[in-house]
């Protein structure tokens, strides 16, 4: 038997909080903080702050640029995510089929949202289920629920370019119609999550009893409040809200009321993310890699939060074991699988330690 000692500071996830330990060992693919037995082999000793594998719940693997990608491709993006330390993925939604991922023990855990639903032209081409008929949302969230891993992937919003130059990004759902569906996807055993930017899309979400928002951008106090107390978490994902200017550039001849739109929410954003800290929202570490963003960009959107002005500390937090516990997967718990990260400074006084793993352990197996 051969044992990977840990020393430091190992922080073992306990739900909202942590618990430090000074050495812990992984043992046959699980960590123990109780010594293993004398004439046990030491494998290398691994000083540093060590934290359970970072999460990334908005990480499109199988989806590129035009579409689906080959499942070469799609190993190659998880890999690339779990260099960064991403050792748990939930896809958010991907074109491909990607169950094979359980399979591969070297790649990081993967937790499927199925395929993004949406209406035809009503959202990125070549990427979405497109429903014709808005009345069939509710099957198709009660038949996605049983095609991913107890998540599904709704897109509550995009731009309707219906109304030409008074076109703006618009809830794609009548409420009810998506209140039936998030019942739907329940009743089948699945939690929701949701694409949104407007603020209009909001109100009906959290009537609808969605699970999750991603983006987000257009909550108000209120519905940040609400959000809040009903314990729905928020994924901000900054790196893509930074291109909302560019977007609202690349519309603007066509839809100037849309750019006016994505503009304000761009100027926002940081004042916004910081109401989700100060209201209790939980954040949730999301990249959106696969579409205009690359894979393993996750330490650099948390960087971003700090640069937002979230402190590190609780930027850890969220992107480890709260996001684990949310996601109902363990954060080094004693005889737990050994997923967790080492680093030589510690990320919770210095963000940008998290581009610098010093190294990375999967089930055990150091990656
Ligand atoms: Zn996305």
């Amino acid at each position: 038997m051969t044992a990977l000692r840990l020393t430091g500071i190992i922080l073992e996830g306990r739900g909202q909080g942590a618990t430090e330990h000074a050495e812990a060992w992984v043992v046959d693919g699980r960590i123990t903080y109780v010594p293993p037995p004398r004439g046990t082999d030491m494998e290398t000793l691994l000083e540093g702050v060590t934290l359970p594998g970072l999460v990334d719940v908005h990480s499109h693997i199988g989806l590129g640029p035009a579409g689906a990608v080959s499942h070469e491709t799609a190993a190659e993006q998880a890999v690339t995510d779990r260099g960064t330390g991403v050792l748990l993925i939930r896809d958010a939604g991907s074109p491909s089929d990607t169950a094979w991922v359980h399979g591969r023990a070297d790649l990081p855990r993967l937790i499927r949202a199925g395929r993004h639903l949406a209406r035809p032209r009503r959202y990125l081409p070549h990427l979405a289920e497109e429903l014709d008929d808005v009345g069939d949302l509710p099957a198709a969230m009660a038949r996605n629920a049983g095609a991913g891993d107890g998540w599904v992937k709704v897109v509550a919003d995009w731009l309707d370019r219906s109304e030409g130059a008074g076109s703006v990004v618009r809830p794609l759902w009548p409420a009810a119609v998506l209140a039936d569906g998030v019942a739907a996807a329940h009743e089948n055993g699945a939690r929701v999550t949701a694409h949104t930017f407007s603020h209009e899309a909001i109100d009906p979400l959290l009537d609808a009893g969605v699970d999750c928002i991603e983006h987000g951008t257009g909550m108000d106090r209120d519905q940040i409040a609400e959000a809040a107390r009903r314990g729905i978490p928020v994924t901000p994902t900054m790196l893509q809200v930074d291109n909302f200017a560019a977007f609202a550039d690349a519309g603007a001849a066509r839809f100037p009321r849309y750019a006016e739109q994505m503009r304000a929410m761009f100027h926002r954003r940081d004042e916004q993310l910081r109401t989700f800290v100060d209201a209790g929202v939980q954040l949730l570490p999301g990249s959106d890699a696969g579409g205009s963003i690359p894979h393993g960009v996750l330490p650099r959107e948390l960087a971003r939060w700090v640069a937002g002005g979230v402190p590190p500390a609780h930027v850890v937090a969220f992107a480890t074991w709260r996001a684990r516990a949310y996601l109902g997967v363990g954060a080094l718990a004693e005889g737990g699988s050994a997923d967790l990260v080492v680093y030589v400074d510690d990320p919770r006084d210095d963000v940008s330690a998290l581009e610098r793993p010093r190294a990375v352990v999967l089930r055990g197996a150091r990656v």
